[in-house]
């Protein structure tokens, strides 16, 4: 990732991708303490567009606020700066990751009198897991491990660390040959995947797990409100492993992920195997709103 030609803008300005590097004894590297987000820009009939600018950039603040970062810049000039980025590398689709992440002034668990730097890169990424993952959906194993208690990594933040958890389950689940890790909290209740949210189908309902320790999705929101277009109302459950095993048809969303169909859960085949109607409707008219296909949705596009 590091080598390669286009530009990443850095506290303030776009500097050469391969001169965009940090200390080895950066506060973040060591302690895991950043905040970040997964931002996507699709190409639209009308130019690039990123999807969900604001709210994106938002989470990020918010991210920070959560664990006392200071944030150098408005939201304002984080979301320009990701304008910018996808400009400046001339760019029709691509992910973008904004990350705020602490300097090297000193070691130490505390970050007082350590620096707060602000990066955004882009670059082309294409389906996350898999284009035929997206047609014909992924196989996914529950973890050993336990989606973080609240009290210990907070999920509203987009937070570095986390993350440690996620790659834990993702290797877990990878190694043995799945596509993603499904996650459960600490009591045992369908949390989300480790890069994912999850969503179910059952007798024409659809529901989604109980947030509290999942991260708050954008992709999952705007799920959620094409859902309700369709007179679909998500209902939030405590839902546990074997209601999966048992429902119609699940999918995972994510900015990264999109919306992906879940077509296997341990080794158990979920609906008829395959991506099934409502998710594939969602999953169309998700696809038709990123590309700028749904007027009634432009405001979700900030164009480049
Ligand atoms: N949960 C986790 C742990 C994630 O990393 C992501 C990806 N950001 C999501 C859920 C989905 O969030 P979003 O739709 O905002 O990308």
């Amino acid at each position: 990732m590091a080598d390669r030609d286009g530009f990443i803008w850095y506290d303030g300005k776009l500097v050469p991708w391969r001169e965009a590097t940090t200390h080895v004894l950066s506060h973040s590297l060591h302690y895991g303490l950043s905040v970040f987000e997964g931002v996507r820009a699709y190409k639209t009939a009308k130019g690039t567009a990123i999807f969900r600018l604001r709210e994106h950039t938002q989470r990020l603040i918010n991210s920070a606020k959560i664990y006392h970062m200071p944030v150098e810049h408005s939201i304002d000039t984080l979301m320009e700066a990701q304008l910018e980025v996808v400009r400046a590398n001339k760019l029709e689709s691509c992910y973008l990751r904004p990350i705020i992440f602490y300097g090297s002034e000193k070691m130490g668990i505390s970050t007082r009198g350590v620096s707060t730097h602000t990066a955004v890169a882009a670059w082309p990424w294409g389906a996350y897991l898999g284009e035929e993952g997206l047609e014909k959906g992924i196989r996914v194993k529950t973890s050993s491990y336990a989606r973080h208690h609240v009290n210990v990594t907070m999920p509203r933040a987009k937070v570095a660390s986390t993350y440690a958890n996620s790659i834990l389950a993702n290797l877990e689940a990878t190694q043995d040959g799945y596509d993603e890790a499904l996650l459960l909290d600490v009591n045992g209740f369908v949390a989300e995947g480790a890069g994912e949210n999850l969503f179910i189908v059952k007798d024409g309902k659809i529901y989604e797990p109980e947030i509290a320790s999942a991260l708050t999705g954008i992709t999952r929101d705007s799920v959620i409100q094409i859902a309700r277009e369709f007179g679909l109302e998500v209902t939030p459950r405590r839902l546990t492993r074997d209601d999966i095993y048992i429902c119609d048809e699940a999918f995972f969303t994510g900015t990264a992920a999109e919306v992906t169909p879940v077509r296997e859960l341990d080794n158990r085949t979920i609906g008829s195997g395959r991506r099934g109607p409502v998710t594939e409707r969602i999953q169309s008219r998700f696809f038709e709103i990123v590309g700028g296909k749904a007027p009634e949705y432009d405001h979700w596009l900030a164009y480049i």
